[in-house]
């Protein structure tokens, strides 16, 4: 394969980062509610009534319009989440009260610690996405688009919760629905595998001593993790290292709880994972992290893009196709391994990678969109030369600056001039 280097023949791409960052602040999705357009609606209204021809058909209107106003402001108000108070997005109800909340509110209120419901404080077991309150939000925002939320709420909510998952919550301290006055947020608090009773048929041989239980006890966070223990590289929740459930990253070495987040909060087999923020062609043309992979070569990668979506090839084919491909090579995965691509992918600790040569079988989400810009460019020349390119991109004429231009050499590459 070729060693090519390309000076860039186009700007540099201003397009979003594909940077691999899954911890979103806490913060941003608290919003005020929809702001009401009662009054502006009704005046326009009213306008358009006045110019109607006959003044009883108008009242008539005015009158079913303002119920109309009504029942949607009805609705949005029973639809409010509990937590952020805007309109409930991707809504996950509680176990057993039946509260409910946006999927993400209640994602990110359980990493924050909290065990009981947060509306009644009531104890929970379990958050579930609820299809009815969907297909009902949906009615509303057909009739009321304007309150649908920002692409970017959306996109931020949907990177914490993945719609449709449900979620187990972790076991309280105590089984008291007392709030608990005793707890330090300076200690580490059991994991879902520390108790006797937990629903994993496996218990820790470690267990996290509560502070509220024996403060004497307790393991102070400045310690680090709790022996037997770490947080999970999704959910950043306390983890059992040796509960069947826990799956480890080979190459970022972080490990993931298999509890919080169905689909996030594990590495799997290298063949089963999905790249971080790649599911689809759309998500590459988005990515400066892509062009970068081509030097800013931005004619190839238009090429390739296009060539992706006629035959219908997802980030994800490739993300194998490359596994594959490294996996049958004699060095295996250790070039990307030695130029520290995996390092400090999570905000958590990672594990110490002490042998090079150890087998790679489990991946995160994160380390195989790493693996897939790794290798996406050498997959596009492998791929050019299977010949199901048109002759006409491949047959290009030479750029006008003939040899000169470093581009021209490669056969895996074009000349935007
Ligand atoms: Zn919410
Ligand atoms: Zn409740
Ligand atoms: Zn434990
Ligand atoms: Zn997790
Ligand atoms: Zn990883
Ligand atoms: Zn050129």
């Amino acid at each position: 394969m070729e060693d090519v280097q390309h000076p860039s023949h186009a700007p540099p791409d201003t397009t979003p980062s594909l940077a691999p960052d899954s911890h979103p602040s806490t913060t941003t999705l608290k919003r005020p509610p929809s702001p009401s357009f009662e009054g502006v609606d009704d005046k326009i209204t009213r306008k358009r009534f006045r110019e109607d021809s006959s003044e009883d058909m108008a009242q008539a209107q005015i009158a079913s319009t303002s119920k109309y106003e009504a029942l949607v402001e009805d609705l949005a108000q029973e639809l409010q989440c509990g937590c952020c108070a805007g309109l409930v997005y991707r809504p996950v109800v509680v176990s057993p009260c039946q509260h409910f909340f946006c999927g993400s509110c209640c994602v990110l209120w359980i990493k924050n610690g909290g065990a009981n419901c947060p509306a009644c404080r009531g104890v929970s077991n379990f958050v579930t996405p609820s299809r009815p309150l969907q297909k009902i939000v949906d009615v509303l925002l057909r009739a009321e688009p304007s309150r649908t939320r920002t692409e970017r709420e959306r996109m931020q909510a949907d990177e914490i919760y993945k719609a449709g998952s449900s979620m187990r919550i972790p076991t309280p301290r105590e089984a008291s629905p007392e709030p608990n006055l005793n707890q330090n947020s300076d200690y580490a608090r059991p994991c879902p595998h520390c108790g006797p009773d937990n629903p994993y048929g496996w218990r820790c041989p470690q267990p996290i001593v509560d502070f509220s239980v024996d403060p004497e006890q307790a393991w102070h966070l400045d310690d680090g993790a709790p022996p037997g223990h770490a947080y999970c590289g999704n959910c950043e929740m306390l983890l059992a290292l040796g509960a069947p459930v826990t799956t480890k990253c080979d190459f970022c070495q972080v490990s993931f709880c298999g509890i919080n987040v169905q689909g996030r909060c594990t590495a799997s087999a290298l063949a089963s994972q999905h790249p971080h923020n790649m599911n689809d062609v759309s998500d590459l043309i988005q990515s400066s992290e892509v062009y970068e992979c081509f030097e800013n070569n931005h004619v190839e990668v238009e090429i390739m893009l296009d060539y992706l979506s006629t035959r219908q090839i997802t980030p994800r084919q490739i993300y194998r196709d490359i596994v594959q491909y490294l996996q049958s090579q004699p060095n295996g995965f250790r070039p990307l391994i030695e130029s520290d691509l995996f390092v400090d992918m999570h905000s958590v600790a990672a594990g110490i990678d002490d042998n090079p040569n150890a087998p790679r079988s489990r991946v995160c989400r994160h380390c195989a969109t790493e693996v897939t810009l790794w290798g996406l460019r050498e997959w596009w020349i492998r791929e050019r030369q299977k010949g199901h390119l048109d002759a006409a991109i491949t047959n290009r004429p030479d750029c006008e600056q003939g040899t000169l231009c470093s581009q021209q050499k490669d056969p895996g590459t074009s000349c935007p001039v």
